[in-house]
């Protein structure tokens, strides 16, 4: 019989990928759409008709006991989140609610129905968890087992969320598996994100459509892997005999600039600069300076690999949105 999943955040740019993954090994795949009329419902339908959508939100609970009733899931991926960093410090209760609280009504829905010793659950932890400050960075790379401290409301949230997750394991013996993940983008990418916002501006820019990108700091140094690869590595904690966390990283950090710099080359305009503004408006309560992961533990123990490197991503995100933009 085909295995059963329910994701949440089905219309983000994970729950994309995982569908597409899980369809592909013969999932029946359930996805939680939220709000009336959602734009993004027609994305899906379109794209991944085989998906059975169901209505709720992450932050009513009578909503997930019933899509959990529909759904009767073998396996569960909380992707849905407030994921915006920047956006979290203008909607703190709103990121604490659906990002930080959300998983308490899930796991709640979940023992409810009396699904807590059959169903396995991921949940989306983050590298935003760690904050990057220079005290407190592994020469190695963030792992496991390193230290936390949230520089900004989502990554607050999401450590209260990765230790309720990490709780309800320890209590209750839920198989609850925890991926801290460090960035991970791709052609999904919402454009508020700084690697979309510059490959689609690159490929305005190179099309005549627009003549800059209005940025923040440009120095911040991230570990971005792709999409693809990571909700690969959601699914391999999913099958292993027992629950863990895991990080998935590339084990590499670029700034900004390099990003830039990257997707300029890509259709060939290297004096890159002068299309470059900077405003107040993209800067930070407080800024992470540098995440680098270090994913040893999930490359011995899960066997996860990631196949897309820095340039191939930059590549293939500036192509994508050339393609969109030339339509
Ligand atoms: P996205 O922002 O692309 O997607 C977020 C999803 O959450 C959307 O489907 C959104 O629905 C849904 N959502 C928001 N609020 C609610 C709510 N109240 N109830 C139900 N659904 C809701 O995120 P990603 O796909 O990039 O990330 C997936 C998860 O992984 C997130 O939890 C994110 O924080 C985490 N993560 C992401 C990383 C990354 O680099 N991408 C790194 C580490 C962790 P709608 O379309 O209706 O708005
Ligand atoms: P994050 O790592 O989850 O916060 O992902 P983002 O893509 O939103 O931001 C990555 C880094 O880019 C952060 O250090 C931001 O401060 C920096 N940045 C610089 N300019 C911008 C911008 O215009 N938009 C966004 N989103 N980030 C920017």
């Amino acid at each position: 019989m085909a295995k059963r999943a329910f994701i949440t955040g089905i219309t983000g740019q994970d729950g994309r990928h995982l569908a597409e993954l899980l369809l592909s090994k013969q999932y029946e795949v359930y996805g939680l759409i939220r709000g009336q009329n959602n734009p993004k419902k027609q994305i899906i339908e379109d794209t991944l008709p085989a998906v059975k959508l169901i209505t709720g939100d992450l932050t009513d609970i009578s909503s997930l006991v019933n899509a959990l009733q529909v759904a009767e899931p073998d396996e569960i991926y909380n992707l849905a989140a407030w994921s915006f960093v920047g956006g979290s410090f203008n909607q703190p209760i709103l990121t604490a609610d659906v990002t930080g609280k959300g998983i308490l009504n899930l796991l709640e829905a979940v023992r409810i129905i009396g699904a807590d010793k059959k169903v396995k659950i991921y949940q989306a932890s983050t590298s935003e968890m760690f904050g990057g400050l220079p005290y407190n960075r592994p020469k190695e790379g963030y792992d496991e087992m390193s230290i936390f401290h949230p520089r900004s409301p989502y990554g607050v949230a999401k450590l209260f969320a990765h230790w309720s997750a990490v709780n309800y394991r320890e209590s209750y013996g839920m198989f609850i598996s925890c991926g801290i993940l460090f960035n991970h983008e791709g052609p999904y990418r919402g454009v508020e994100f700084v690697t979309r916002k510059i490959s689609t501006a690159v490929a305005r820019i190179s099309l005549g459509l627009q003549k800059e990108i209005v940025l923040g700091d440009l120095t911040p140094r991230r570990d971005w892997g792709y999409a693809a690869d990571y909700v690969e590595g959601m699914w391999l904690m999913l099958q292993q005999p027992k629950p863990d966390d895991f990080v998935l990283a590339t084990g590499e950090a670029h700034s900004i600039s390099e990003f830039i710099e990257a997707a300029f080359k890509e259709v060939g305009i290297n004096n890159w600069t002068k299309y470059i503004k900077q405003n107040q408006e993209f800067i930070r309560p407080s800024e992470v300076d540098v995440l680098i992961g270090n994913p040893k533990k999930a490359e011995k123990l899960l066997n996860w690999q990631r196949k897309v490197d820095f340039p191939e991503l930059v590549k293939l995100m500036v192509n994508n949105d050339i393609k969109l933009q030339s339509k």
